[in-house]
């Protein structure tokens, strides 16, 4: 995005401006997306099925979150699209869905959910839309692993590990939280023995999924975050 430059719209955002919220053009909207941060733009042609906005000037600079990740197991439909709604809105920078041993879903639609991560972001006012990944098995993802990022590895089965992220360091993290089945012995094993893993227990409650994974990122941002 730039001054003068034009967006092309889908057919679901022309829907959208058009036929439910009515615009037309020459009517002003406010834009934002990739780097550029928001931008007010005016429609320039507007159709059924597709239409123009030209960008005027920036109205706000691009914010970027905390560099944290949500590494989450994929549950029902509903509590997925919970996760990556919440984890948006929180300000993770990235968001994905993992395979772990007791991974139910075998596919998601990284489609939808990055639009949900679209829409949450505009509705909390940030000028900065995290990306969601495709689903990948989380031996993959440990297996090549960023240097210099840690993990807060979320496990019900940790006691007393409450106070882990008093003392630890600022920089790139993630959180991974399990699926409805928890984690399995191996993949327990694994993820204590990592270097970079840092054990965090949320209390002595079972949660779900989706009530840990916000959980997890209040606790994050409260003790790392900006
Ligand atoms: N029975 C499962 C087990 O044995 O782990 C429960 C899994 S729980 C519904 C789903 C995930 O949420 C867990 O794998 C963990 O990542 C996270 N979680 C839930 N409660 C937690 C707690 N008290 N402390 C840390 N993580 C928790």
């Amino acid at each position: 995005m730039g001054e003068g430059q034009t967006v092309p719209l889908a057919a679901e955002q022309a829907h959208y401006l058009f036929s439910v919220m009515r615009l037309g053009v020459g009517d002003a909207v406010l834009v934002f997306g990739g780097r550029a941060g928001e931008w007010l733009a005016r429609v320039s042609t507007a159709g059924k099925r597709g239409g123009a906005l030209l960008c005027e000037r920036q109205t706000r600079p691009l914010r970027l979150p905390p560099d944290l990740w949500l590494l989450f197991a994929p549950i029902k439909k509903a509590r997925t699209d919970f996760i990556v709604e919440k984890a948006a809105e929180m300000g993770a920078a990235r968001i994905c869905p993992v395979q772990t041993d007791f991974t139910n879903a075998e596919r998601i639609r990284q489609d939808r959910l990055q639009a949900h991560a679209i829409e949450a972001a505009e509705q909390c006012g940030g000028t900065y839309v995290p990306e969601v990944c495709n689903l990948r098995r989380l031996s993959d993802i440990l297996a090549d692993w960023p240097e210099g990022r840690r993990l807060m590895f979320c496990d019900e089965a940790l006691v007393g590990a409450g106070a882990a992220l008093g003392d630890a360091p600022r920089g790139p993290w993630a959180i991974l939280i399990g699926p409805e089945g928890g984690f399995s012995d191996a993949e327990r094993t694994r993820l204590r023995g990592l270097p970079f893993a840092h054990p965090v227990s949320l209390g002595p409650r079972v949660l779900r999924a989706d009530t840990a994974a916000v959980a997890a990122m209040t606790l994050w941002q409260q003790a790392l975050g900006d």
